[in-house]
C-alpha cells in the first residue's frame, strides 16, 4: 500500500504499536543518539565539509534509524526537472548507471512524493497496486519496502528527495518518521547553503572578473592620458574631488593632486593661484569645473592664467565637460557616490601660443607707431597744400591737382584712424589700456558727436532724441565719443542709399542706467555672422560683397570700451531692414 505522510501527522493506516518500557527506552536511546549525530552534522556543516559527504552521513543515519538495507539522496533540478543522485548507499553499480540522473515519472516513490509534496511510503512493493509500473524496478534492485521523502527549502520549494530502501516489507513507527524527518530538514538546511554558499562564489568570481577588467581598462585608459600633452583630469561631485590625472596635469600645476582631494583645497595647499587673463584671481564659485559641475553644461576655451606656487605663469585654454553617468568607470578609482557628476577637465598649455599672439602684437604696435608719423606728416602736407591754394597766389593748385590732394588728405586719414584702431587693439590685448574717468554730461556729449558726425554726410539725417537735458556719468569722454563714432560712422557706411539715423538716450532710473540706441535702415547684419560680430576682425558677409571696406576693430573697440566703463552693448539687426545697436553706462544721477 501507497501511503503518504505529513511530518506532523503520523500516517493512520500506519499501526502505532504500545511500547513495553524496554522499547520506550531503545526509542529515547536512539532520539538520543539522533541528536547527537544532527549536532555533530551541523558542525561539520558550518565547517563546510564537502556536501555529498555530509548527505551520505544523513543517508546513513536515516538507513541506520530505519534498519533499512540501502539509500540515496537526490537534487531536484526544476529547469530539466530530473533527479540525479549525489549520496548512495547500497545500490549495485549497474542501478546507478541506468538511474544516476532520472526525470520524474509519476508512477515512482519519488515522482509521487515530489507531484504530492510529501512524503511517500511503499509498504510492500509486490502488493501495492500504485507500485505497479515500478514492481520489475524493486525485484532488480532487491527492495520490497520504499519511503521517499522530499526535501524543502525553507520558502517551501523543492530541493531533492531522501529515499530508503528494505529489502522486505517494512512499516515505520512515528517515532522513526520524526526522526527521518528532523534528518530531511537537515539534508535540505544542507543543500539550501550549499547552493547560497556556491551562487555567492560564483557572485564573487563574476565581481572579481568585473573588477579586474576594469583596472585593465583603467590602466590602458591611463597609458592613452599620460601621452596626451594636455592636461586632462575628472573631478567628482560638489566639491570637485580628483577621480583622476594624466602625467601632464601635474606638470601643469607643478604638483600632484591627490586622488580624493577637492580641488580648492589642492590649489590651497599648493599655493597655486588660477587667474582670468586680466591677472585678476578667480573666485572659488567661479572655478571651471564648479560652473559645469552646478549648471550640467559644457564650458568650451576658457581663457585662464595659472599660477604656480614659484610665480610661473601658464596661460591656458580650460575645456570642461560635465558627464552625468560614470558610475562604471568611477568604482575603482573612489568611494564616492556613483550618481554625483562627473566633470571632465582638459587644460591646453597655450604659452606658446600666447607668445606668439604676444609677438605678432608687438609687430603691429611697432609697425603703426612707424606709420603714425609719415602719415601725419602727409596729411599735415596735404592739409597746408589744401590752405595755401584756397589763399591763391603762386601755390594755387587747378581742379585736378586740388581735388588729388583732397583724396590724399581723405586717405591718410582712413590710415591715421587704422593705426589708432590697431594700437587700440594691441594695448588692450597687452592689458595696457587706460580709462582717463572724469564726470561727463552724456546729453551734451551725444549732441556734440551727432553734430560732428552729420557734417560728413548729406544723404544721412543724423537726429538725436531724448527728454533729458542733461545725464551725468563718471567716463572717458574720448572714449565714449570714439564708440559713438565707431557706431554712426557704421551706419552711415552701411546704408549706402542714405536715410535717417536716429540717436536715443534715455534714462534707467531703477538701475542707474543711461541706455543709448543708435538705429539706421541701412543693409543690416546677416545672421549667420551676428554672434561673433564683437570679435577682432569679423565682417559681415553682405558688406563684403558689396565692396564696403573696414578692418572689423570698430565693434571690438566698442564693446571693450563699453565693459570697461561697466556698460553693456549688443544689438538687432535684419538684412536689408536695418541695425539698432543697444548700450547702455553707469550714470551718477539725472536732472530733467
Ligand atoms: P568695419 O566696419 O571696419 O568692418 P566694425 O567692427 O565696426 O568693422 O563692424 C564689423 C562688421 O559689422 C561690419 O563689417 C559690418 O558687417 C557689420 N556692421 C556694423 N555696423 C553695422 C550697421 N550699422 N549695419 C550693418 N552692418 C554693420
Amino acid at each position: 500500500m501507497m501511503t503518504s505522510h505529513h511530518p506532523e501527522e503520523p500516517e493512520a493506516t500506519v499501526p502505532v504499536p504500545h511500547l513495553s518500557q524496554g522499547e520506550q527506552q531503545a526509542e529515547t536511546t536512539a532520539e538520543l543518539s539522533a541528536i547527537t549525530r544532527l549536532y555533530e552534522l551541523s558542525t561539520r556543516l558550518v565547517l563546510s565539509s564537502g556536501l555529498e559527504a555530509l548527505l551520505e552521513e544523513v543517508l546513513h543515519a536515516v538507513i541506520e534509524l530505519q534498519g533499512a538495507d540501502f539509500g540515496n539522496v537526490q537534487l531536484y533540478d526544476p529547469v530539466s526537472k530530473r533527479l540525479t543522485i549525489v549520496a548512495q548507499q547500497g545500490f549495485k553499480q549497474t542501478f546507478l548507471d541506468c538511474f544516476r540522473s532520472v526525470s520524474v515519472h509519476e508512477r515512482s516513490a519519488c515522482g509521487m512524493a515530489l507531484a504530492r509534496r510529501e512524503r511517500v511510503i511503499v509498504f510492500d512493493t509486490e502488493t501495492d497496486p500504485a507500485y505497479k509500473t515500478y514492481r520489475h524496478m524493486a525485484v532488480l534492485s532487491g527492495y520490497r519496502s520504499v519511503q521517499s521523502t522530499p526535501l524543502f527549502t525553507r520558502a517551501g520549494d523543492i530541493l531533492g528527495m531522501l529515499s530508503i530502501h528494505f529489502r522486505l516489507p517494512h512499516s515505520p513507527s512515528a517515532h522513526e518518521l520524526r526522526l527521518t524527518d528532523l534528518y530531511a530538514k537537515q539534508a535540505a538546511e544542507m543543500i539550501e547553503r550549499h547552493r547560497m554558499e556556491e551562487e555567492l562564489k560564483r557572485t564573487n568570481e563574476a565581481l572579481q572578473k568585473a573588477r579586474a577588467d576594469a583596472d585593465v581598462r583603467l590602466q590602458v585608459f591611463q597609458l592613452i592620458l599620460d601621452r596626451l600633452s594636455n592636461g586632462v583630469f575628472l573631478v567628482q561631485g560638489p566639491h570637485l574631488r580628483l577621480l583622476l590625472a594624466n602625467q601632464a596635469a601635474t606638470t601643469l600645476w607643478g604638483a600632484a593632486w591627490p586622488q580624493g582631494q577637492p580641488e580648492e583645497e589642492f590649489l590651497h595647499q599648493h599655493g597655486i593661484q588660477l587667474l582670468t587673463p586680466n591677472g585678476q584671481p578667480l573666485p572659488p564659485e567661479d572655478l571651471t569645473g564648479r560652473r559645469a559641475m552646478t549648471t550640467g553644461e559644457t564650458v568650451l576655451h576658457r581663457q585662464l592664467v595659472i599660477c604656480q606656487s614659484d610665480g610661473t605663469r601658464l596661460p591656458v585654454l580650460v575645456d570642461a565637460i560635465p558627464f552625468e553617468n560614470l558610475s562604471l568607470l568611477s568604482r575603482p578609482l573612489s568611494a564616492l557616490p556613483p550618481t554625483e557628476r562627473v566633470v571632465l577637465l582638459v587644460y591646453q598649455d597655450v604659452s606658446t601660443l600666447k607668445a606668439a599672439e604676444t609677438l605678432k602684437d608687438q609687430f603691429i604696435s611697432l609697425a603703426t607707431h612707424e606709420l603714425r608719423t609719415p602719415v601725419t606728416i602727409i596729411a599735415g602736407y596735404a592739409d597746408r597744400l589744401l590752405g595755401r591754394s584756397a589763399r591763391g597766389g603762386e601755390y594755387g593748385l587747378n581742379e585736378w591737382q586740388r581735388e588729388k590732394v583732397q583724396e590724399m588728405k581723405q586717405a591718410s586719414w582712413q590710415l591715421t584712424s587704422l593705426t589708432e584702431d590697431l594700437l587700440d587693439v594691441t594695448r588692450i590685448q597687452a592689458g595696457e589700456f587706460k580709462l582717463e574717468l572724469r564726470s561727463v554730461d552724456l546729453v551734451a556729449l551725444t549732441e556734440r558727436v551727432v553734430r560732428r558726425i552729420q557734417a560728413t554726410t548729406d544723404r544721412h539725417q543724423l537726429a538725436f532724441h531724448t527728454t533729458l537735458s542733461q545725464l551725468w556719468a563718471t567716463v572717458d569722454a574720448i572714449r565714449i565719443e570714439q564708440v559713438f563714432s565707431n557706431l554712426l560712422s557704421n551706419a552711415i557706411k552701411y546704408s549706402p542709399d542714405g536715410g535717417p539715423i536716429e540717436v536715443i538716450l534715455e534714462e534707467h532710473a531703477e538701475t542707474h542706467e543711461a541706455r543709448f540706441r543708435v538705429r539706421d535702415q541701412g543693409m543690416g547684419i546677416p545672421h549667420a555672422q551676428q554672434v561673433h560680430l564683437f570679435e577682432r576682425f569679423v565682417r559681415g558677409e553682405n558688406v563684403r560683397a558689396s565692396g564696403i571696406r573696414g578692418t572689423g576693430l570698430g565693434l571690438y573697440l566698442c564693446r571693450e570700451l563699453i565693459e570697461r566703463h561697466g556698460g553693456q552693448i549688443a544689438f538687432e539687426s535684419e538684412e536689408d531692414v536695418g541695425s539698432t545697436f543697444f548700450f547702455s553706462l553707469p550714470c551718477i544721477r539725472a536732472v530733467q
